[in-house]
């Protein structure tokens, strides 16, 4: 890969968040986090000069890749012609891209994102109203402590909206953590691979009212959730009617707990 960016010219830019993965054992023991992905449909979002979506070909996957910066396309092109008919680059703001519409059929995510935009996408894919998603699994870098809000559970200090969006209809686990020096250049912080799998959607239960609520709670996480709660009309009665002490704070609260209050709540956001 060091080769590969020197012959192409290609320096980081941080400004696309660029941290670049060289270590091809690590890179082979990230591609296989979702298990075997031979002849799989894969979405990588930022492929850069393309160690991940290397190591996805080898194992028989067949990538759609979407990167913005087209200094790293020509090593990408160099890249699918070593491997016929299993790379489909995409230039472009995967932002801005509809993932289902590219992609046409179920397929697993894999990416080292950059930090800027992880949380956005991360979002935008866990909150679609179609449950079971056409993603199959997520298998993402985040920073370190972005990683462990995600996975957090109650009563800890990184237990909040995104723990909460990331485990009610599926599960999350932190697959491994990666050290700042396996990234060139190595970013400030410690990084970390979160693996999602959807679940059961619960039945009853609106989205867009769970994440009224949990917004709420957790907005002022120090107050009682009587406070927290009061303007989200309902939901002091619905903590009585599941024998929840109102004095309690959102964190204390496990994610079926929110998941009971948004039930009683039903379809009105208010
Ligand atoms: N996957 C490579 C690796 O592991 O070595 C590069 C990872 S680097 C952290 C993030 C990559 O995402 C960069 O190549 C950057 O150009 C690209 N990128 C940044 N924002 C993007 C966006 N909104 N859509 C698509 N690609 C983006």
């Amino acid at each position: 890969m060091r080769e590969v960016i020197a012959r192409h010219g290609l320096s980081a830019s941080k400004a696309l968040g660029q941290n670049f993965l060289f270590d091809e054992q690590l890179l082979n023991r990230i591609a296989a986090i979702p298990g075997s992905l031979d002849g799989k449909a894969v979405l990588e979002v930022g492929p850069g000069p393309g160690g991940l979506t290397r190591a996805l070909l080898r194992v028989g996957a067949r990538v759609t890749a979407i990167e913005m910066d087209r200094r790293c396309l020509p090593a990408l092109a160099e890249l699918g012609e070593a491997f016929p008919g299993q790379l489909k680059v995409v230039e472009g703001d995967a932002l801005a891209l509809d993932h289902g519409a590219l992609m046409g059929e179920p397929f697993a995510v894999l990416s080292n994102l950059p930090y800027n935009v992880g949380t956005a996408l991360f979002t935008r894919w866990l909150s679609g109203a179609n449950w079971p998603p056409q993603w199959t699994s997520l298998t993402l870098m985040f920073q370190l402590e972005v990683a462990q809000r995600i996975v957090a559970q109650p009563g800890s200090g990184a237990y909040g909206r995104l723990a909460v969006l990331a485990q009610w209809r599926s599960s999350a686990k932190l697959a491994m953590k990666v050290h700042r020096s396996a990234f060139t250049p190595p970013p400030k912080v410690m990084s970390a691979i979160v693996h999602v799998v959807p679940g059961a959607m619960p039945e009853g239960v609106s989205p867009a009212v769970l994440e009224r609520v949990t917004e709420a709670a957790f907005g002022q996480r120090r107050k009682m959730l009587r406070q927290s709660l009061k303007g989200v009309q309902g939901a002091i009665e619905a903590l009585d009617s599941l024998g929840i002490d109102p004095t309690r704070r959102a964190e204390t609260l496990s994610v079926a707990d929110f998941v009971a209050v948004a039930r009683i709540l039903g379809s009105q956001v208010a």
